[in-house]
Protein backbone atom coordinates (compact mmCIF):
# COMPACT_ATOMS: atom_id res chain seq x y z
CA UNK A 1 0.00 0.00 0.00
CA UNK A 2 1.14 3.49 -1.07
CA UNK A 3 2.20 6.22 1.92
CA UNK A 4 -0.66 8.35 2.63
CA UNK A 5 0.61 10.19 5.70
CA UNK A 6 1.16 13.98 3.67
CA UNK A 7 -2.34 13.41 1.60
CA UNK A 8 -5.01 15.22 3.05
CA UNK A 9 -8.71 14.67 2.49
CA UNK A 10 -9.93 18.23 1.00
CA UNK A 11 -13.43 19.02 1.72
CA UNK A 12 -15.11 20.99 -1.40
CA UNK A 13 -17.74 23.89 -1.29
CA UNK A 14 -20.24 21.97 -3.24
CA UNK A 15 -21.30 18.87 -1.60
CA UNK A 16 -23.40 15.94 -2.32
CA UNK A 17 -26.67 17.35 -1.17
CA UNK A 18 -26.17 20.40 -3.55
CA UNK A 19 -25.64 18.00 -6.36
CA UNK A 20 -28.61 15.96 -4.89
CA UNK A 21 -30.71 18.72 -4.81
CA UNK A 22 -30.45 19.85 -8.30
CA UNK A 23 -30.69 16.03 -9.90
CA UNK A 24 -34.56 15.83 -6.99
CA UNK A 25 -32.97 12.49 -6.43
CA UNK A 26 -30.25 10.87 -4.01
CA UNK A 27 -27.14 9.11 -5.00
CA UNK A 28 -27.30 5.27 -4.26
CA UNK A 29 -25.26 2.05 -5.91
CA UNK A 30 -27.97 -0.54 -6.69
CA UNK A 31 -25.49 -3.93 -6.31
CA UNK A 32 -26.59 -6.63 -8.25
CA UNK A 33 -25.04 -9.85 -6.94
CA UNK A 34 -25.18 -13.34 -8.31
CA UNK A 35 -24.05 -16.28 -10.69
CA UNK A 36 -22.78 -15.39 -14.43
CA UNK A 37 -26.05 -15.34 -16.36
CA UNK A 38 -28.60 -14.99 -13.91
CA UNK A 39 -29.19 -11.79 -15.00
CA UNK A 40 -27.15 -8.79 -13.50
CA UNK A 41 -26.60 -7.01 -16.95
CA UNK A 42 -30.20 -7.48 -18.42
CA UNK A 43 -31.81 -6.04 -15.38
CA UNK A 44 -29.25 -3.74 -14.37
CA UNK A 45 -29.43 -2.42 -18.03
CA UNK A 46 -33.20 -2.24 -18.32
CA UNK A 47 -33.39 -0.87 -14.81
CA UNK A 48 -31.28 2.41 -16.04
CA UNK A 49 -33.54 2.37 -19.48
CA UNK A 50 -36.75 3.06 -17.03
CA UNK A 51 -34.50 5.18 -14.95
CA UNK A 52 -33.28 7.19 -17.72
CA UNK A 53 -36.60 7.21 -19.33
CA UNK A 54 -37.81 8.62 -16.28
CA UNK A 55 -35.33 11.76 -16.48
CA UNK A 56 -32.88 9.94 -13.86
CA UNK A 57 -29.18 10.12 -14.02
CA UNK A 58 -27.76 7.11 -13.88
CA UNK A 59 -24.00 5.00 -14.77
CA UNK A 60 -24.31 1.54 -14.93
CA UNK A 61 -20.47 -0.74 -13.80
CA UNK A 62 -20.31 -3.53 -15.95
CA UNK A 63 -18.24 -6.11 -14.87
CA UNK A 64 -16.66 -7.33 -18.29
CA UNK A 65 -16.30 -3.80 -19.40
CA UNK A 66 -14.74 -2.38 -15.86
CA UNK A 67 -12.33 -5.23 -16.65
CA UNK A 68 -11.28 -3.99 -19.92
CA UNK A 69 -9.93 -0.47 -18.58
CA UNK A 70 -9.30 0.62 -15.01
CA UNK A 71 -8.93 -3.43 -13.82
CA UNK A 72 -7.31 -4.76 -16.91
CA UNK A 73 -4.70 -5.91 -14.48
CA UNK A 74 -6.80 -7.93 -12.40
CA UNK A 75 -7.71 -12.33 -12.96
CA UNK A 76 -10.12 -14.49 -11.37
CA UNK A 77 -7.75 -15.53 -7.75
CA UNK A 78 -9.22 -14.61 -4.64
CA UNK A 79 -7.23 -11.89 -4.09
CA UNK A 80 -7.60 -10.53 -7.72
CA UNK A 81 -11.55 -10.54 -7.27
CA UNK A 82 -11.19 -8.75 -3.91
CA UNK A 83 -9.43 -6.00 -5.64
CA UNK A 84 -11.52 -5.78 -8.43
CA UNK A 85 -14.63 -5.50 -5.82
CA UNK A 86 -13.07 -2.90 -3.72
CA UNK A 87 -11.85 -0.88 -6.71
CA UNK A 88 -15.39 -0.76 -8.15
CA UNK A 89 -16.67 0.13 -4.38
CA UNK A 90 -14.41 3.20 -4.77
CA UNK A 91 -15.47 4.46 -7.91
CA UNK A 92 -18.96 3.83 -6.43
CA UNK A 93 -18.43 6.26 -3.91
CA UNK A 94 -17.58 8.78 -6.16
CA UNK A 95 -20.62 8.35 -8.53
CA UNK A 96 -22.92 8.47 -5.27
CA UNK A 97 -20.91 11.51 -4.20
CA UNK A 98 -21.99 12.66 -7.39
CA UNK A 99 -25.50 12.05 -7.22
CA UNK A 100 -26.06 9.41 -9.36
CA UNK A 101 -27.92 6.25 -9.21
CA UNK A 102 -25.26 3.74 -9.62
CA UNK A 103 -25.76 0.05 -11.27
CA UNK A 104 -23.03 -2.19 -10.85
CA UNK A 105 -23.13 -5.82 -11.99
CA UNK A 106 -20.31 -7.91 -10.87
CA UNK A 107 -21.09 -11.91 -9.75
CA UNK A 108 -18.80 -10.46 -6.97
CA UNK A 109 -19.42 -14.00 -5.05
CA UNK A 110 -18.21 -13.62 -1.79
CA UNK A 111 -20.38 -12.21 1.54
CA UNK A 112 -16.92 -11.02 2.67
CA UNK A 113 -16.37 -8.42 0.19
CA UNK A 114 -19.75 -7.08 -0.05
CA UNK A 115 -20.12 -6.50 3.44
CA UNK A 116 -16.94 -4.39 2.64
CA UNK A 117 -18.70 -2.63 0.34
CA UNK A 118 -21.91 -1.87 2.34
CA UNK A 119 -18.99 -0.56 5.06
CA UNK A 120 -17.72 1.91 2.49
CA UNK A 121 -21.21 2.72 1.35
CA UNK A 122 -23.48 2.94 4.59
CA UNK A 123 -27.11 3.79 3.84
CA UNK A 124 -26.38 4.52 0.10
CA UNK A 125 -25.69 0.38 -0.73
CA UNK A 126 -28.76 -1.09 -2.28
CA UNK A 127 -27.84 -5.27 -2.04
CA UNK A 128 -29.77 -6.78 -5.04
CA UNK A 129 -29.09 -11.27 -5.16
CA UNK A 130 -30.57 -12.01 -8.56
CA UNK A 131 -31.84 -15.62 -7.60
CA UNK A 132 -31.12 -18.14 -10.35
CA UNK A 133 -30.83 -22.20 -9.91
CA UNK A 134 -27.23 -22.70 -11.37
CA UNK A 135 -29.31 -25.39 -13.49
CA UNK A 136 -31.03 -22.46 -15.11
CA UNK A 137 -27.81 -20.08 -15.45
CA UNK A 138 -26.20 -22.52 -17.08
CA UNK A 139 -29.22 -23.66 -19.62
CA UNK A 140 -28.60 -19.93 -20.22
CA UNK A 141 -25.17 -19.68 -20.76
CA UNK A 142 -25.40 -16.37 -22.78
CA UNK A 143 -21.60 -16.31 -23.15
CA UNK A 144 -20.82 -19.92 -23.42
CA UNK A 145 -18.42 -20.09 -20.27
CA UNK A 146 -20.33 -22.48 -18.61
CA UNK A 147 -19.65 -24.42 -20.84
CA UNK A 148 -16.09 -23.96 -20.99
CA UNK A 149 -15.93 -24.00 -17.07
CA UNK A 150 -17.15 -27.70 -17.37
CA UNK A 151 -14.62 -29.26 -19.72
CA UNK A 152 -12.13 -26.95 -17.85
CA UNK A 153 -11.04 -24.49 -20.19
CA UNK A 154 -11.87 -21.89 -17.45
CA UNK A 155 -10.51 -22.02 -14.18
CA UNK A 156 -12.14 -20.72 -10.62
CA UNK A 157 -15.32 -20.17 -12.34
CA UNK A 158 -18.10 -19.21 -9.91
CA UNK A 159 -20.47 -21.72 -9.18
CA UNK A 160 -18.86 -24.93 -11.10
CA UNK A 161 -14.55 -24.66 -9.19
CA UNK A 162 -15.33 -21.47 -7.03
CA UNK A 163 -17.63 -20.56 -4.53
CA UNK A 164 -20.77 -18.27 -4.38
CA UNK A 165 -22.51 -17.26 -1.18
CA UNK A 166 -25.52 -16.28 -1.17
CA UNK A 167 -26.53 -13.21 0.05
CA UNK A 168 -28.12 -13.31 3.75
CA UNK A 169 -30.18 -10.24 4.32
CA UNK A 170 -30.41 -8.32 1.08
CA UNK A 171 -32.48 -5.36 0.56
CA UNK A 172 -33.78 -7.34 -2.77
CA UNK A 173 -34.04 -10.25 -4.13
CA UNK A 174 -35.36 -10.98 -7.64
CA UNK A 175 -36.01 -14.23 -8.83
CA UNK A 176 -34.74 -14.23 -12.83
CA UNK A 177 -35.50 -17.79 -13.32
CA UNK A 178 -39.62 -17.02 -12.20
CA UNK A 179 -39.90 -13.81 -12.61
CA UNK A 180 -40.06 -12.03 -16.44
CA UNK A 181 -37.40 -8.92 -17.08
CA UNK A 182 -40.34 -6.17 -16.78
CA UNK A 183 -41.51 -7.29 -13.72
CA UNK A 184 -37.54 -7.77 -11.93
CA UNK A 185 -36.76 -4.40 -12.87
CA UNK A 186 -40.35 -2.76 -12.07
CA UNK A 187 -39.77 -4.13 -8.32
CA UNK A 188 -36.20 -2.20 -8.09
CA UNK A 189 -37.51 0.81 -9.35
CA UNK A 190 -40.53 0.45 -6.76
CA UNK A 191 -38.20 0.41 -4.02
CA UNK A 192 -36.28 3.08 -5.10
CA UNK A 193 -39.37 5.47 -5.11
CA UNK A 194 -40.48 3.86 -2.20
CA UNK A 195 -37.46 4.28 0.16
CA UNK A 196 -37.35 8.03 -1.09
CA UNK A 197 -34.45 7.56 -3.62
CA UNK A 198 -35.89 9.08 -6.27
CA UNK A 199 -39.36 11.40 -6.00
P1 LIG B 1 -25.11 -11.87 -15.93
O1 LIG B 1 -24.89 -10.40 -16.17
O2 LIG B 1 -25.64 -12.17 -14.56
O3 LIG B 1 -23.94 -12.73 -16.30
P2 LIG B 1 -26.74 -11.72 -18.29
O4 LIG B 1 -27.72 -10.62 -18.05
O5 LIG B 1 -25.54 -11.43 -19.14
O6 LIG B 1 -26.32 -12.33 -16.88
O7 LIG B 1 -27.48 -12.97 -18.94
C1 LIG B 1 -28.74 -13.42 -18.53
C2 LIG B 1 -29.42 -14.12 -19.71
O8 LIG B 1 -30.67 -14.68 -19.30
C3 LIG B 1 -29.69 -13.17 -20.87
O9 LIG B 1 -29.47 -13.85 -22.06
C4 LIG B 1 -31.21 -12.86 -20.66
O10 LIG B 1 -31.84 -12.52 -21.87
C5 LIG B 1 -31.72 -14.19 -20.13
N1 LIG B 1 -32.95 -14.09 -19.30
C6 LIG B 1 -34.09 -14.78 -19.49
N2 LIG B 1 -35.01 -14.47 -18.56
C7 LIG B 1 -34.47 -13.55 -17.76
C8 LIG B 1 -34.95 -12.83 -16.61
N3 LIG B 1 -36.19 -12.99 -16.12
N4 LIG B 1 -34.10 -11.98 -16.02
C9 LIG B 1 -32.85 -11.79 -16.50
N5 LIG B 1 -32.32 -12.42 -17.58
C10 LIG B 1 -33.13 -13.31 -18.22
Amino acid sequence: MGNNRNVVWHHTSVTREDREGLLQQKGVVLWFTGLSGSGKSTIANAVEKTLLQGGRPTYLLDGDNIRHGLNKDLGFTIGDRQENIRRIAEVSKLFVDAGIITLTAFISPLRQDRHDVRQLLGDRFIEIFMDCSLEVCESRDPKGLYKKARTGEIKNFTGIDSPYEKPINPEITVGTDKQSVEDCAGDIVKYLSQKGFIG
